[in-house]
C-alpha cells in the first residue's frame, strides 16, 4: 500500500491529466489485488475492471478504500448493489471449474442481497 501522501500527489496529477490518473489508480489497485478478480481469480488482464465497492451512484467515494478489482462478468453480476463489504484479494486461479463455482456462488449471494434491498 502507498502512503496517503502518494494519493494526494496522484489527486493533484489527476487535475492535470485525468487519463493518466485513471491508469495509475488502476495499476496500483491491480497490484493490491494480485492482478486478478477478487471473486473468481480471473487474471486475463483484458477482463479486469476497477469496481467501486459502494457504487458512486449510491454515494460511494472515488477513493482507494472503495476500490476493488473484478472481472467483467463478476462486475456485471454485482452491478449497482450497495452495502456489500470490500472483497479481500485472492490468488489468481487457472482452474476453470473453480471460476465457474465462484461465479455461481457470487450470483446467489448478490441475488440474496438484492432481495433484501427490495
Ligand atoms: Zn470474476
Amino acid at each position: 500500500m502507498y502512503s496517503k501522501d502518494v494519493y494526494e500527489l496522484a489527486h493533484q496529477a489527476r487535475a492535470k491529466n485525468s487519463k493518466k490518473w485513471v491508469a495509475e489508480k488502476f495499476r496500483s489497485t491491480l497490484e493490491d489485488y494480485n492482478h486478478c478478480c477478487a471473486v473468481c481469480g480471473e487474471h486475463n488482464p483484458f477482463a479486469l475492471q476497477l469496481d467501486h465497492v459502494e457504487p458512486t451512484s449510491k454515494g460511494g467515494e472515488d477513493t482507494p478504500e472503495n476500490w476493488q478489482v473484478l472481472c467483467g462478468p463478476c462486475n456485471n453480476v454485482k452491478n449497482n448493489i450497495h452495502g456489500m463489504a470490500r472483497i479481500p484479494a485472492r490468488q489468481p486461479s487457472t482452474n476453470d471449474q473453480d471460476k465457474v463455482a465462484a461465479h455461481v456462488a457470487f450470483r446467489i449471494a448478490c441475488q440474496a442481497l438484492r432481495e433484501e434491498q427490495k
